[in-house]
């Protein structure tokens, strides 16, 4: 069932030098449930999406949308009523999401108590009960110590025990794993993967990391300069990408190049957000660019489940 719908997302914001399309045009469609990866460089769109979901685009920012719906309900009028209630954020800097000079178990104890009437000694079992089910060891001597006594690795799940303290059922997981080691990342993504399974929790992974979308998304859509050019079964999108831009990212990855051999890198830089858009976003960087390509490409369609946003309607070289 879907929980998450949007079509035709843009946030713009007015400036000196004409608007600032930050977001041109995003569709989504989240099934509850599932991890669903938004995929892209920085300056694509991706954080700005999140920020419009949560109620938290900066002030000035111009959202609109065909449809901008959670579980029914207008996201234009509903975000910052959601946001801490059925939507949670999950940033890639847990140190800067958690407050210093606050004890965990205080931290902890301030959202059971903004989100439920439970006495304070329910609480107590209640956030032990959450730092359990992140996999933190000792959770009652943790409730006792402060941010900075607890590794990069502990501090994130700390933030996502806070999350499930609110009650949300659907967390925007924003770069989660940047600011962790590659190990530590991977027991993160496990954890998320399990509270999913779990608790029927529903994620929208921010990510630029396909090593990420490979770990643990059921499906993904790749932005590029603010507009959705790929959506599709994240193994799909994986394994035989339609889109020349996702082609050129999977492309980029180390391991798509053979040992002391240069890394592909993609030339040029993604559009600026002032500049108007004629034709298709990436015909600058695109190694399969054709005339044609400076006309708005078609969106195309391969199966019921895959779509692409291109003049070829083949796979991506
Ligand atoms: Fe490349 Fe043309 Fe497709 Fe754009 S429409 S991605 S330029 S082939």
């Amino acid at each position: 069932m879907t929980l998450l719908e949007i079509k035709a997302l843009s946030v713009t914001f007015p400036s000196n030098t004409g608007p600032v399309q930050a977001v041109r045009r995003v569709d989504l469609q989240i099934e509850r449930g599932s991890i669903h990866g938004l995929i892209g460089e920085s300056g694509c769109g991706k954080t700005m999406t999140g920020m419009a979901l949560l109620g938290l685009a900066p002030q000035g920012a111009r959202i609109a949308a065909d449809v901008f719906r959670f579980d029914g309900m207008d996201l234009t009028t509903h975000a910052a009523s959601l946001r801490g209630r059925r939507i949670a954020l999950i940033s890639q800097d847990p140190a800067a999401a958690l407050n210093p000079v606050l004890t965990i178990g205080r931290q902890m104890d301030d959202v059971l108590r903004t989100h439920s009437a439970q006495p304070k000694a329910e609480r107590r079992v209640a956030a032990v009960a959450l730092l359990t089910a992140t996999g933190l060891a000792g959770p009652e001597l943790l409730l006792k110590r402060y941010p900075h006594q607890l590794s990069g690795g502990m501090q994130q799940r700390v933030v996502i025990a806070q999350a499930l303290a609110t009650g949300a059922d659907f967390l925007i997981a924003d770069e989660p794993t940047t600011a962790l080691d590659v190990t530590v990342g991977a027991q993160v993504l496990a954890l998320l993967r399990k509270l999913v399974a779990e608790r029927g929790l529903t994620v929208l992974m921010i990510t630029h990391d396909m090593d990420v979308v490979a770990a643990v998304c059921d499906r993904a859509t790749v932005l590029y300069a603010g507009l959705s050019v790929e959506e599709g079964p994240a193994r799909a999108i994986l394994t035989h990408p339609r889109h020349p831009y996702a082609a050129a990212l999977l492309a980029a990855l180390p391991d798509a190049v053979p040992h002391g051999q240069r890394l592909a890198a993609i030339e040029g830089r993604i559009p600026s957000p002032t500049q108007p858009i004629t034709g298709c976003a990436f015909a600058l960087r695109c190694p399969s660019v054709m005339p044609v390509c400076h006309e708005v490409p078609p969106p195309r369609r391969g199966g019921s489940d895959h779509g692409w946003l291109c003049h070829l309607d083949g796979q991506a070289p």
